[in-house]
């Protein structure tokens, strides 16, 4: 069984999956799903299409110079059957596949190092530029934190109800009445709190 790499985003065919386009010259295209089929018919080039390996790999987004990724290329020298050889290279892969993961990850932690504090620093620049921002948040926390007090009231009412008892069957009933209209009334007014609240697009992190 052999994976073939899709010809246009390089990701793997399956035996059984994707097409096969056969040119009249003899060369093969495998094509892993029918949009890289498609753009291969518009003779779209895979290097200017940004969900494309290749262009990944161009951008340099990708590791693409590497020893390890020489390993699985074609040689256009036929190899002679060799039990050992063939045995010592299933062990290979292995590893190869092992250091080339690693090698991976390093390269990405690189390309990513800084993205950070860059953010930090759009952040700064975007607050500086409109102070108007932290006021937005300032009613956004207070409106937070009413929520989780009357959320504790209600909590420390049920309790004291529990102790109360089940004896008080007819209290009970009117108080849950009661409560139950409360809640309305404060259902009603954080509505009311967030129609009026000013509508914030941009979400700003600290
Ligand atoms: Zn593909």
């Amino acid at each position: 069984m052999r994976v073939h790499a899709c010809h246009f985003c390089s990701s793997p065919v399956y035996p059984g999956h994707g097409i096969m386009f056969v040119r009249n010259d003899a060369k093969e295209f495998r094509f892993c799903r029918s949009k890289c089929h498609k753009n291969f018919k518009q003779r779209r080039n895979p290097r200017k299409l940004k969900w494309t390996k290749a262009f990944r790999k161009a951008a340099g987004k990708e590791l693409a110079v590497d020893s390890t990724l020489t390993f699985a290329s074609r040689r256009n020298v036929p190899v002679r059957y060799n039990r050992d050889l063939v045995a010592t290279t299933l062990k290979g892969m292995a590893r190869i596949e092992e250091i080339r993961k690693r090698r991976e990850r390093a390269f990405y932690k690189n390309r990513m190092k800084g993205n950070k504090e860059k953010d930090l620093a759009v952040d700064k620049k975007l607050i500086a530029d409109h102070p108007e921002l932290l006021k937005m948040r300032a009613v956004e926390l207070r409106i937070k934190e009413e929520k989780r007090q009357a959320k504790e009231a209600k909590k420390a009412q049920e309790a004291e109800e529990a102790e109360m008892g089940v004896s008080e069957d007819e209290e009970m009933d009117v108080s849950e009445e009661e409560e139950s209209d409360e809640e309305e009334e404060s259902n009603i007014r954080q509505k009311i709190l967030l129609k009026n609240k000013p509508k914030s697009r941009t979400r700003v992190k600290f």
